[in-house]
C-alpha cells in the first residue's frame, strides 16, 4: 500500500512537471502568435486560474524543497567508500552536473528537477533528493565507465613521452612511458585545451605546454608492478584505491594530470581546490570527447577507454 501511494505522488509530480511544460510552451507560443499590441491585452490574473498552473506550481514547490534538503546534502551527506567515512558530495559537483546534464546550483529547483528526471532514468524514486542511495548508483554508473581491460601493458605497446610532457622535468624515462594511443589521445586533448583561449596555458610556438606551465602536465602514467610496490611502501598508509594492488597504471592507459593543488594527495582539502580549477572543470566537460574517463574520488586521475 505504501508503494501504491510512492507510486501515484510520483505519478502526480511527473504529470505536473509534464504539464507545467505544455502550460509554458501553450502560453510562449501564443505569444509568439499574436502580436505586441494584442500581448497587452492578456490579462495576468489569467494564470492564477488555470489549474495546470496550479500544478506546475505545486512540482516547482516540490522541487524547491528537494533543492533546500540538497544544499544540506551537499555538504553533509555521511556515506562510505574505499572503506572511509565521507562527508558530502561537493567534491563531485561537476561530475555530477555532467551526469545529469545541468548548470544549475545543487540548491537550485533546476538541479532537483534534472536529478528528479535521471532518477527516474535509473529506477530510483524520483525525489529531486540527492541522498546515500542516488549518490552510490551515480558512483557506480562512473566507476562501470572505466577501464575494463586491466592487462599489464606489454612493452612494445608503450613509448617513453618526452620528459617536457612531465610534471617534474626531471622524470626518469623508466617512469615516463605511456601507452601508445593514449599518448596520442593525450596530445589531441591537450592540443584543445591550448587552442581553448579560456584555460590560457602557456605553450610553446610549437603547441606543446610551456616549461613553466603546470596544468595539464603528466604527474604519472604507466607504472610497473615493481615501482608500484616502491609507493606502496613509502606511504602505507594511503589510500586503497590510490595504491592499488591492481593498478590501472598497470596498463599505461591511465594517465595522471596536473590539474591544481598538491599533485595527487586525496584530502579532502586538497581535492576541493582541484575540482574548482578551470582545467578540471574542463576535462570533466570535454575529455570524454578524446576517450578519457574519469575516477571519480582524483581529480587528476583519467582513464584511456578506447
Ligand atoms: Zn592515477
Amino acid at each position: 500500500m505504501k508503494y501504491f501511494r510512492v507510486h501515484i505522488a510520483l505519478v502526480f509530480v511527473a504529470l505536473a512537471v509534464l504539464l507545467g511544460v505544455v502550460s509554458f510552451e501553450t502560453r510562449s507560443s501564443r505569444g509568439q502568435s499574436q502580436s505586441p499590441k494584442a500581448d497587452s491585452h492578456v490579462k495576468p490574473t489569467i494564470l492564477k486560474t488555470d489549474p495546470r498552473d496550479a500544478l506546475a506550481e505545486k512540482a516547482s514547490s516540490i522541487f524547491a524543497a528537494a533543492g533546500e534538503r540538497n544544499a544540506a546534502l551537499q555538504n553533509e551527506l555521511v556515506w562510505t567508500f574505499g572503506g572511509k567515512q565521507q562527508r558530502g558530495w561537493y567534491l563531485y559537483d561537476a561530475l555530477i552536473n555532467q551526469s545529469l546534464n545541468t548548470q544549475n546550483e545543487a540548491s537550485s529547483g533546476g538541479f532537483a528537477a534534472a536529478l528528479a528526471s535521471w532518477q527516474k532514468k535509473v529506477g530510483l524514486n524520483s525525489s529531486g533528493v540527492l541522498d546515500e542511495e542516488s549518490l552510490n548508483r551515480m558512483i557506480s554508473e562512473w566507476q562501470k565507465n572505466r577501464l575494463k581491460d586491466r592487462n599489464y601493458a606489454q612493452s612494445d605497446q608503450l613509448v617513453t613521452a618526452p620528459a617536457a610532457d612531465f610534471y617534474d622535468p626531471e622524470r626518469v624515462a623508466e617512469l615516463r612511458q605511456v601507452e601508445r594511443e593514449t599518448f596520442a589521445a593525450y596530445k589531441r586533448m591537450l592540443a584543445a585545451a591550448i587552442a581553448d583561449r579560456s584555460l590560457n596555458l602557456a605553450h610553446t610556438p610549437e603547441g606543446g605546454l610551456a616549461p613553466t606551465e603546470k596544468y595539464f602536465k603528466i604527474v604519472s602514467a604507466f607504472r610497473s608492478r615493481e615501482y608500484q610496490d616502491q609507493l606502496r611502501r613509502q606511504s602505507p598508509n594511503a589510500g586503497s584505491a590510490g595504491l592499488a594492488v591492481n593498478s590501472p597504471h598497470f596498463t599505461g592507459r591511465a594517465l595522471d594530470f596536473y590539474v591544481g593543488g598538491d599533485p595527487v594527495d586525496t584530502k579532502d582539502s586538497n581535492r576541493a581546490i582541484q575540482v574548482k580549477t578551470a582545467v578540471y572543470q574542463w576535462l570533466v566537460r570535454n575529455a570524454e570527447r578524446f576517450g578519457f574517463r574519469p575516477y571519480f574520488y582524483e581529480p587528476w586521475h583519467w582513464e584511456y577507454v578506447k
